[in-house]
Formats: structure tokens, C-alpha cells, sequence
């Protein structure tokens, strides 16, 4: 276990930065230059995020090269409008050396829980293996992308169901909204179509649902029905909330 920074009681204060990207390297060099200490903690090898990650042919910004870079470090050198990947990763790294980082730069240090404990006024932040750290202030840094969002819940102690409901759920909203729609539409028609074929001797689950209440008047039994449906909706959207899940360990 090694603790890298020990405030003394209010008089001084640390940044612990989660993550090494162009945000974890904007917020570093601001502090800097405000002569506040820090220190980043980045999983992986090297600094440069998105653009160490991400090596695909083509893979480029989309905003305009003199816009995508620090207004505090312009580059003369961009070679073409949108820089491409190797170019954007250089100036991070260039930008790493110029404003001396690297010594408060811990590589390989994969935060898996950040937590506030409330009698040191600090933040404990825990890496996968096992050393902890702490700062006064925690600034995340991890990156925009839902697999880190969730990662980023996780190293914040969001339970489960807090994922599920400030995360997952969310970001799930506007592909649930439209598969609801046109899941109902779907089954307006297929129920359409097997009444028009099957006349109303073919037993539909609607079907009967609807006639155990109209036609039969027993309430009793078209609610047990209801509940069918309910159960068989619910099973199928656990299924598919399950297999859409962002997998554990997927990379960009
Ligand atoms: C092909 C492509 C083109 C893009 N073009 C543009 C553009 O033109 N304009 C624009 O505004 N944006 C663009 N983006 C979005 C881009 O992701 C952001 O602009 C920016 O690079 C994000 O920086 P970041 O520091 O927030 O996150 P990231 O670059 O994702 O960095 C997050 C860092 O946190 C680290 N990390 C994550 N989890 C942990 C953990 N548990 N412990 C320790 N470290 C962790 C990661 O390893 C990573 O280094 C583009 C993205 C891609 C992929």
C-alpha cells in the first residue's frame, strides 16, 4: 500500500486526476501552472487516450486540427486540416514533455474505487493492484465513452442498481423508446393479421386477454392472462437489457 500524497490538515490540498487523455492533460497542465500539486493515474502504458487507442486507418479528428488542440499550445504543424491519429497522439505526448508531467504521471495504474473518507477529508483511490492513493480532490478524467462512464461508476462505488439507473438506463433511453414503438406497432399488426387468418377460434394471448374481459365478463381470468403477458414483456426486456449490454473488458 503506498499512500503518494498527505495533505496537512487544510493547509495544502493534491489532485489525484483519473486518467491520462488530452482532459487528464488539460487539467494537469492548469494546475501547473497554478502551482497546485497532482497527480494523474492512467491504466494504461502511455498518456494520449482516445488517440493511443484508437489506431485505424483513416482514424482522424472531425473538428478542424488549429480547434481540436490546447488553445495554450498551438501547433504550426498540423499537416492537414483534421490530423490524423499518429499526429493528435505526438501532440499529446509533446504537450506531456513540455509541461514536465511525467514525474506526476503514474502509469499502469488501473483505478478500480474511489472513495471519500469522511474523517481524513480525503479520497481514497484504490488501483487493481491493490496500492491506494490519496487526494483532497478527485477529478475524473476517464473519458466520454459509455464503457468508461460505467467503469468510472464503478470506481466511484456505484452499486448495481445505481449503474443500471444513472448509467446503463439513460444512455439505453433512446434505443428503448424507439424498440418500444415499434415493438407495439409489431404486435398491433401480428395481432391484426392472426385475427384476420385465424378468425377468433385461434387462441392469441391478447386475444383471450381481451375476451375473458369483454365477451366472458370474468375479470379474474383475463387479468391472469395480463399477468402473462406482463411477465413474458418483462423476461424479454431483461433478455435483451443482458445481451446489450457493454461487455466487460470490450475495448473501442
Ligand atoms: C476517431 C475519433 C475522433 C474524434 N474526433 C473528435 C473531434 O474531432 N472533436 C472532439 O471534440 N472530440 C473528438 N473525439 C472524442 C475524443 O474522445 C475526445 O475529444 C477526447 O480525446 C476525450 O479525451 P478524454 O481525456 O476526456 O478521454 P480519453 O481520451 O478517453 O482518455 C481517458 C483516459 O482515462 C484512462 N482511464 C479510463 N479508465 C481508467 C481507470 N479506471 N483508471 C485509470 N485510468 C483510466 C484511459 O486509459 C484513457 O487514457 C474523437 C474520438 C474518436 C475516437
Amino acid at each position: 500500500m503506498s499512500e503518494s500524497v498527505k495533505p496537512q490538515s487544510g493547509k495544502a490540498f493534491s489532485v489525484a486526476i483519473l486518467g491520462a487523455g488530452a482532459g487528464g492533460l488539460a487539467m494537469a497542465i492548469s494546475l501547473q501552472k497554478a502551482g497546485i500539486p497532482f497527480t494523474i493515474y492512467e491504466k494504461a502504458a502511455s498518456v494520449g487516450g482516445t488517440w493511443r487507442d484508437n489506431r485505424y486507418p483513416g482514424c482522424a479528428c472531425d473538428v478542424q486540427s488549429h480547434l481540436y488542440s490546447f488553445s495554450f499550445e498551438p501547433n504550426p504543424e498540423w499537416t492537414r486540416m483534421f490530423a490524423p491519429q499518429p499526429e493528435i497522439r505526438a501532440y499529446l505526448e509533446h504537450c506531456t514533455d513540455k509541461y514536465a508531467l511525467r514525474p506526476h504521471i503514474r502509469l499502469n495504474q488501473n483505478v478500480t474505487q474511489a472513495r471519500w473518507d469522511e474523517d481524513a477529508r480525503l479520497w481514497r483511490v484504490r488501483t487493481e493492484a491493490g496500492d491506494t492513493y490519496a487526494g483532497r480532490i478527485l477529478v475524473s478524467g476517464m473519458g466520454l465513452i459509455p464503457k468508461e462512464y460505467y467503469e468510472a461508476g464503478e470506481g466511484f462505488g456505484a452499486n448495481g442498481w445505481q449503474r443500471f439507473w444513472r448509467i446503463t438506463l439513460p444512455l439505453l433511453r433512446p434505443s428503448l423508446q424507439s424498440a418500444l414503438i415499434l415493438r407495439t406497432l409489431a404486435a398491433f399488426e401480428v395481432f391484426a393479421v392472426v385475427t384476420a387468418l385465424g378468425g377468433t377460434t385461434l387462441p392469441v394471448l391478447m386475444g383471450e386477454t381481451f375476451n375473458w374481459q369483454f365477451a366472458m365478463q370474468d375479470r379474474n381470468v383475463a387479468s391472469a392472462y395480463a399477468l402473462v403477458i406482463l411477465g413474458i414483456s418483462i423476461a424479454a426486456t431483461l433478455f435483451f437489457l443482458r445481451v446489450l449490454r457493454v461487455p466487460k473488458g470490450a475495448t473501442i
